[in-house]
């Protein structure tokens, strides 16, 4: 095909240029900016542990508050925190990262409120209601709402006392 029968061809077409609004949509499961739900969050500090660069850490701030807290600068977007969050309170939105010059876009916070443990006292994050609703639809199972309430330690002493109890009724 020479020159002037393929500048006549592109001629004859509308142009392929997309404008700026016009953008390619993000494929499904595209890894974009990550975005946390402080209220499902119940600081458990799984996404912590998950993250291999320290993108993401747990401090007590106050008492009875946890700051969750994320610098993205050090993400890798490898996904592990949102596999591993059992609240789906971290995923990620089909949308790039903003531009490097607005660094305060760079780190996401969030304070989350805890509760002291029904037993001990120790600051415990209850598990929001509508993600137990989401779990167990309904009604929630009697054993739930026994231990809800409870820190770590207290839920293991309280699970010891009542396989103690189910082995003196056999
Ligand atoms: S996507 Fe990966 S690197 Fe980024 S915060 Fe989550 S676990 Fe860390
Ligand atoms: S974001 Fe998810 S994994 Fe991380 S502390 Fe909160 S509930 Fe746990």
């Amino acid at each position: 095909m020479n020159i002037f029968n393929l500048l006549s061809q592109n001629l004859a077409h509308a142009s392929r240029t997309r404008p700026p609004a016009d953008n390619v949509p993000y494929p499904g499961g595209y890894r974009g900016r990550l975005e946390h739900a402080g209220e499902l969050c119940i600081a458990c500090g799984a996404c912590v542990y998950a993250c291999s660069p320290g993108a993401i850490t747990i401090d007590e701030h106050q008492p009875l508050t946890a700051l969750w807290q994320y610098t993205e600068d050090r993400c890798t977007f490898c996904g592990f925190c949102v596999q591993y969050c059992p609240t789906q309170a971290l995923g990620f939105a089909p949308a790039a990262p903003e531009p490097l010059t607005e660094r305060a876009q760079h780190y996401l916070s969030h304070t989350i409120a805890l509760e002291p443990c029904r037993e001990c006292g120790q600051p415990v994050r209850l598990i929001p209601e509508s993600l137990l609703a989401q779990l167990y639809g309904g009604a929630m199972p009697e054993d739930i709402i026994a231990m809800r309430g409870l820190c770590e330690r207290c839920r293991q002493r309280a699970t010891g006392r009542r396989f103690m109890q189910a082995v003196e009724k056999m």
